[in-house]
This record gives C-alpha cells, sequence and structure tokens, in this order.
C-alpha cells in the first residue's frame, strides 16, 4: 500500500474514533453522523489515495475544480460528490450533472436555477440550507444569527418546497473561524435549535440532515447533533493553495 493511502487510512480511522467518542458522549450513535471528506485545494493523487483509504463522500467548494478532477479520475460509483462552497447560479449546472448532494443552497435565484437544470436533466437534488449563524457579510447563507430572524426563513422554506425536484434534508452552517472550539459550540447549538424551529413549522418537511464541524471543531458539532461533519486537511493533509485559486 502507499503511504499516502496509509497515512489518510490512519488519519480516517483517527476521525472516525473520535466522532465515535463524541457521539457516545452526547447519547448519539456513531452510525447517524456521515464524514464528508473535503479534497478541494488536493491533487488527484490525494483524492486516488482518499478513496483507497475508504473514504465514502468527497466534498468540494469549487465547481471548475471538481469537474475537472472528476474527468481526470476513474469512475468510482460508490462515491458521492458532495458540493460544501458558496455556488454562483452560472455555475450551477456543474452541479446538477455532475454532484450527488449540495450542502449550501444559499438563494432563491439558486434554488430556481437548479431546479429547473435538474427538471431538464430528470433528476432529483438532495439539498441543505445555509444558514448564516455567525452573521458574517462575508459569508454565504440565509442570514439566522438572531431568533427573530428565523421567521423570515419560513418563506423562503415555503418557496423552496415550490421546487419540485429539490428535496430538502436539513441545514447547514460554516461558524465564523475560532481555533477553540468551544466557541464554536454555541454556534452549533443555534443551528440545532433553528432545526427544531423549522421542524415545527413544517412538520412534513425532513430537515433532519445538519452539516456542520471541521476539522478543528467536528468533535463539539457532533456533540451539539451534527450527521454531516466535513472534513479536510485532519484528514489528507494541508491544501495546495493554488488549486483553489483556479476557479476562485
Ligand atoms: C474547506 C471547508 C471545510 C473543511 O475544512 P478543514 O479545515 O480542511 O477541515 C469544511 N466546510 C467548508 C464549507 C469548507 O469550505
Amino acid at each position: 500500500m502507499n503511504h499516502l493511502v496509509k497515512t489518510i487510512q490512519e488519519n480516517l480511522a483517527k476521525v472516525q474514533e473520535q466522532v465515535s467518542v463524541a457521539a457516545q458522549s452526547a447519547g448519539r450513535r456513531s452510525e447517524e453522523v456521515k464524514i464528508v471528506v473535503v479534497t478541494k485545494g488536493q491533487p488527484l493523487e490525494t483524492i486516488q489515495a482518499a478513496i483507497f483509504a475508504g473514504a465514502k463522500i468527497l466534498g468540494e467548494n469549487y465547481p471548475e475544480e471538481a469537474y475537472s478532477k472528476m474527468m481526470r479520475l476513474e469512475r468510482h460509483e460508490e462515491i458521492e460528490w458532495h458540493m460544501i462552497g458558496h455556488l454562483q447560479t452560472r455555475k450551477a449546472k456543474i452541479v446538477v450533472e455532475n454532484f450527488d448532494f449540495m450542502h449550501s443552497l444559499d438563494s432563491i435565484r439558486l434554488a430556481e436555477k437548479l431546479n429547473r437544470l435538474c427538471e431538464e436533466k430528470g433528476r432529483k437534488l438532495p439539498v441543505l440550507l445555509e444558514c448564516n449563524v455567525g452573521g458574517e457579510e462575508s459569508k454565504g447563507g440565509w442570514m439566522a444569527h438572531e431568533e427573530r430572524l428565523w421567521s423570515d426563513l419560513l418563506p423562503v422554506v415555503e418557496t423552496c418546497l415550490g421546487f419540485n425536484n429539490l428535496e430538502i434534508h436539513g441545514l447547514m452552517a460554516m461558524p465564523p473561524w475560532d481555533e477553540n472550539p468551544e466557541h464554536t459550540r454555541p454556534y452549533f447549538v443555534m443551528l440545532k435549535k433553528l432545526q427544531d424551529f423549522l421542524s415545527r413549522n413544517f412538520p412534513s418537511v425532513d430537515f433532519s440532515e445538519l452539516s456542520m464541524g471541521t476539522s478543528v471543531d467536528f468533535n463539539v458539532a457532533v456533540q451539539e447533533g451534527a450527521t454531516y461533519v466535513r472534513i479536510g486537511e485532519a484528514i489528507v493533509g494541508s491544501r495546495q493553495k493554488n488549486l483553489s485559486n483556479l476557479s476562485a
């Protein structure tokens, strides 16, 4: 086995173990938590190695970068590709044609476009609504950092429910960066509360998935209810900045 595969396999096992410990400490089952291995900014051989090491879900931020890597990889039917970054409407087609899941739906305009492209393609796209729990202007997602803003999300959900080719599965958040995961915990708690609020208001809609937590804070995210953790560097190592700039 090559060195890179071995390293990634060990990292993945370590992360799985930590997820399992965090889940148990919160009275949850570790099977409820799926690991998205984030491969943005990683070269092809790293992605290949991650697949050999047992990664099942790969997360990418930049549609062109992801597409170019997908085209050069052998086809792996068992791998799911998840879009986790902000998506410009004009690049929506790349996602509809190549991705299995969208974590970062953050506008009605984008939802409309994705829905129309899915219609043409004859497919459904599972999506999460990205919520801006930190209130940072520089980030995507519907503003949700104060409870009084949550009712503004009701018409958003209502509109999305009218898009028949999009399937809402839950919420996603990318809180303000902080090296101390305890500082990030309140944002995870807030996303969980927002999930409860939306579930109460739309009892027939499935909001069960919560995508939250990265390399630095996934333990805390799992304790607070994450069902998807999005982990890059802790599994596949540091990124090559030039790759992600390619399509920025
Ligand atoms: C890059 C990225 C991640 C992974 O970050 P790491 O620090 O490498 O774990 C997760 N989510 C989103 C939205 C990202 O852009």
